[in-house]
C-alpha cells in the first residue's frame, strides 16, 4: 500500500510515532513483525542479483530485516544522525563500535564510572588486540586533555554518569576530540533522545543499550549505534559477519516503545525531581545526587545541555548509630515494599539498588573510592507509578534508619 508522502521537519515526539512506519498490502495501522530468519526470490535470477548486491533487498535476518531497520530509521531520526545500525545488546553495540573501527595500537580515553561491563571490554578483551584506554574523571576537561595521545582514535563518555549523575559538557569534549583528530562517543542511554541531543553539541557517534528507557518496560535486551552513513556501512558489514544482530520481536518490542518514549522520559523526570526535592529533608538521608537540584554542582550544564533531568539518582545513608556503611543502605532498601530490588533502568517500575555491592561489586576498591561509589550510597531509578506511592516506599527506607 503507498503511503502518502510524510511532511518535512517534524519534532522529535512525531519522529517516535511516524518514522519507519511499514505499511502492507493488507493495511495494518501498527508496523508488522517481520519474524522470518529469510526471505523467498521470485526467481533464481532475483536470487542472484540480492546477493551480489546488484538489487537492494532481504535476503536473511542477520543481514537486514524489514522490523529491524524500521527500529533503526525511527531512532536515527529522534537522535538527528544520519543512519543507526541496531545489534543483540547495548554491549554488543559498544564492542562492535571499537572492534569495527579500530586498529592495534590506537588508543581510547574513556570516563571512568561507566557501565562496569564496558570496563571489562577495555581491560579483558580490547587490550588483548592491542586497544589501550586511559580512563580519566568526567567533569575534568584537563584530565580529558592530558589523557589524549597521538594514537587516540575515540573519546568515549557516558552523561549522566551511574549513579552518580556527573555532567559531561559535551560541546567542549567534542570540540577537544576533534582538535586532536579524534572522535567523541556519547552513550546518552540514559537521558535518551528525547532529553538530549549528543550530535547537536558535536559528537560523532551515540551509542544506546535499548535495554533501557527505549523499550522501557523491561522486556528485551537490545542495542544501537547512530553515526554517518560511511561508518555505519562499516558497522553493518561487521554485524553481517560476527552475527550480534537484534532479534525481530526485539526491534518490533522497541519500536512501539519509540512512540512512547518522550511521554516516559518527561514523566520519569518529573516523578525522580519530585522524590530528589523530598529525600534532601529526610533524617538519616546525608545527601542527594539529582542534577535537578540547585545544589548539583553541574544544575546549570544539566539545565543547558539536558531537556529535562532523568529518572535515575542516588543518595547517601547514615542509620541512628551514626554509621554510613553497607548495612544502613541494606537496610534502607530492604525495609521498601513496593519498588523493585533490582540494578535495571529504565522501567516503568521503580528500582532500587545498593551499587557497591551490584553493578559495581567486581570494580576494586581503589577505584570505587576514586568513582565516589560509597559502602552507604543508594541508587533508585524512579518509575512511573504515583509518585506517592513511591514517596511512601521510601519513607519505610528512612524510617528504618532508625532517626526520631
Ligand atoms: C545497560 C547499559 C549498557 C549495556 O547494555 P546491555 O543492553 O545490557 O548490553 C551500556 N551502557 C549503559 C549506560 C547501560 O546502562
Amino acid at each position: 500500500m503507498s503511503k502518502r508522502p510524510p511532511p518535512d521537519s517534524l519534532k522529535t515526539d512525531t519522529l517516535g510515532i511516524r518514522t519507519g512506519e511499514l505499511p502492507t498490502e493488507a493495511g495494518a495501522h501498527s508496523e508488522v513483525l517481520y519474524l522470518t530468519s529469510s526471505f523467498v526470490f521470485r526467481d533464481a535470477a532475483e536470487a542472484a542479483a540480492r546477493f551480489s548486491g546488484d538489487e537492494p533487498g532481504n535476503i536473511y535476518s542477520r543481514f537486514t530485516n524489514p522490523t529491524v531497520q524500521a527500529f533503526e530509521q525511527r531512532l536515527a531520526a529522534m537522535e538527528g544522525g544520519e543512519r543507526c545500525v541496531a545489534f543483540a545488546s547495548g554491549m554488543a553495540s559498544i564492542t562492535a563500535t571499537f572492534m569495527a573501527l579500530m586498529e592495534p595500537g590506537e588508543h581510547i580515553v574513556s570516563s571512568r564510572g561507566i557501565f562496569g561491563t564496558t570496563v571489562v571490554l577495555y581491560e579483558k578483551y580490547l587490550k588483548k588486540f592491542g586497544i589501550e584506554t586511559t580512563m580519566v574523571d568526567l567533569a575534568d576537561m584537563e584530565q580529558w586533555r592530558r589523557a589524549i595521545r597521538p594514537e587516540t582514535r575515540f573519546l568515549f563518555v557516558e552523561t549522566p554518569s551511574n549513579p552518580l549523575v556527573e555532567l559531561c559538557d559535551i560541546r567542549a569534549l567534542a570540540d577537544l576530540a576533534h582538535e586532536h583528530g579524534a572522535q567523541l562517543i556519547v552513550d546518552n542511554c540514559f537521558c535518551t533522545p528525547v532529553l538530549q541531543k549528543p550530535f547537536e553539541l558535536g559528537a560523532d557517534l551515540v551509542i544506546h543499550s535499548a535495554t533501557k528507557y527505549l523499550d522501557g518496560q523491561g522486556r528485551c535486551v537490545g542495542g544501537a549505534v547512530i553515526g554517518p552513513g560511511e561508518t555505519m556501512d562499516e558497522l553493518h558489514g561487521f554485524l553481517r559477519t560476527t552475527g550480534a544482530s537484534m532479534s525481530p520481536f526485539n526491534a518490533w518490542v522497541f519500536l512501539k516503545g519509540l512512540e512512547t518514549l518522550p511521554l516516559r522520559m518527561r514523566a520519569h523526570s518529573v516523578h525522580a525531581m519530585e522524590l530528589a526535592s523530598w529525600l534532601v529533608d529526610q533524617p538519616g538521608v546525608e545527601k542527594v545526587y539529582y542534577a535537578g537540584l540547585e545544589d548539583h554542582p553541574q544544575h546549570e550544564l544539566a539545565r543547558t545541555q539536558q531537556k529535562g533531568f532523568g529518572g535515575v539518582l542516588s543518595f547517601l545513608v547514615r542509620d541512628s548509630d551514626g554509621r554510613a556503611d553497607r548495612q544502613a543502605a541494606w537496610r534502607f532498601i530492604d525495609a521498601t515494599r513496593l519498588v523493585s530490588i533490582t540494578a535495571n533502568l529504565g522501567d516503568a517500575k521503580t528500582t532500587i539498588t545498593h551499587p557497591a555491592s551490584t553493578t559495581h561489586g567486581r570494580v576494586p576498591d581503589e577505584e570505587k573510592r576514586r568513582a565516589g561509589i560509597a559502602e552507604n550510597l543508594v541508587r533508585v531509578a524512579v518509575g512511573l507509578e504515583d509518585p506517592a506511592d513511591i514517596r511512601e516506599d521510601m519513607a519505610r527506607g528512612v524510617a528504618a534508619l532508625g532517626h526520631k
